[in-house]
């Protein structure tokens, strides 16, 4: 099982991220318990450039049904709605797509969101089958 983390750091979010740094998160992410594959930055998921990253990224998750790609961005829901179309694109199982809200979390604060999400959508799946 895999899981690829990748972090969004757009401007809608400036307001929500001062309390974060961007440039440790990714290290900070893969040095923990978290037990990824690998943390990436990106400064616009939804934008262009970014729904190619992620579509990229998906696609080669998409031969390994073990894998789990976790967005750390906005909202839940509306990371939902502004990657569907990415998602259906690339083939990629839905329920293998983990958004994580990260707003006006600091460093710590983000890394204790993707352990409880990694252990509710991701270890608690695992230990099921
Ligand atoms: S998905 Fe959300 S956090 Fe990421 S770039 Fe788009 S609006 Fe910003």
């Amino acid at each position: 099982m895999k899981i690829k983390t990748l972090v969004c750091n757009c401007k809608s979010l400036a307001d929500f991220s001062k309390r974060s740094d961007m440039n440790t998160l990714p290290s900070e992410i893969e040095a923990s318990d978290l037990d990824v594959d690998y943390a990436i930055v990106h400064p616009q998921l939804c934008g262009p450039g970014g729904t190619r990253v992620l579509e990229d990224v998906l696609r080669t998750a998409e031969d390994d049904p073990e894998t789990f790609v976790v967005v750390a961005g906005c909202e839940q829901e509306a990371q939902r709605r502004l990657f569907q179309k990415t998602l259906r694109k690339a083939g990629f199982d839905q329920s293998h797509f983990v958004p994580v809200d990260i707003r006006d979390a600091t460093n710590e604060g983000i890394l204790e969101r993707l352990r409880k999400k990694i252990e509710e959508e991701v270890r608690s799946r695992q230990r099921r089958h």
